[in-house]
């Protein structure tokens, strides 16, 4: 695993952010199904609190999904376990998410010394996402657009994860899907959706399964500032 996170103060925390409550959240992930330790290790390393605002740093090691402004949240903690240990069974070394958003999954995925790059749509998340990533050290490419069109001159990839939930699979997304590779995405209407999990094996030919009932905002076209 390649970390190059340098610790400072406020990325240690103290009392509600302290390594001993975020090792109390791997407790619970690993009590609810989430089992390899290489995905539990990035999740104990990475300082959520430090991916939501001030004012909510204190709950960022429940698992809970939490609001990080334009009505849009930071996903579960477990959710975000469930999908990076999707992934990694495609032992991917590039890496596409779609939806930024606070940049916590991309600080998971670069945690597991993976390449990583991630498309959102809405700008001032993006900025806010490069500026956290980048004072923990961590090298994430990223840029501005409508992630519905992937990132094609950077593909294929060998893992994708699709964090914003849509009626159907993205097509230009599993496109750019390596053979081997593994894509997670949530699928379904605007309440409730099934994570799906499809992996492209080396002819191309498509599976998929269903990993869990998961609520994820919504897959939006276009970009704002
Ligand atoms: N992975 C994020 C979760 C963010 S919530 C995290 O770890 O914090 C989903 C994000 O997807 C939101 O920020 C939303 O703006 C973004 N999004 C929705 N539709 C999108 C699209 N078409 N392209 C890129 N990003 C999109």
């Amino acid at each position: 695993m390649t970390m190059r996170m340098r610790l400072q103060p406020e990325a240690i925390g103290q009392g509600m952010t302290s390594q001993r409550v975020r090792d109390r959240l791997v407790d619970r992930l690993r009590e609810n199904g989430i089992a390899d330790e290489r995905v539990l290790n990035a999740i104990r390393t990475v300082p959520r609190h430090l991916f939501v605002d001030e004012a909510l740093a204190t709950r960022a090691y429940e698992d809970t999904a939490l609001p990080i402004g334009h009505g849009q949240t930071i996903s579960q903690p477990w959710v975000v376990a469930r999908m990076t240990e999707a992934v990694l069974e495609a032992a991917p070394a590039k890496v596409l998410e779609i939806g930024t958003g606070s940049g916590y999954q991309a600080a998971v995925l670069a945690a597991l010394g993976l390449e990583v790059h991630t498309v959102e749509r809405i700008g001032e998340l993006l900025r806010t996402a490069r500026k956290r990533l980048r004072s923990l050290g961590m090298n994430v490419r990223s840029k501005h657009d409508d992630g519905r069109i992937g990132w094609p001159e950077n593909g294929p990839f060998d893992a994708i994860l699709v964090t914003a939930a849509a009626p159907a699979l993205v097509d230009a997304l599993t496109q750019q899907l390596a053979p081997g590779g593994i894509l997670v995405a949530p699928v379904g209407g605007a309440t409730s959706q099934s994570l799906l999990k499809l992996r492209k094996d080396a002819n191309g030919q498509i599976t998929q399964e269903s990993l869990a009932p998961v609520v994820f905002v919504p897959l939006l076209s276009g970009m704002i500032d």
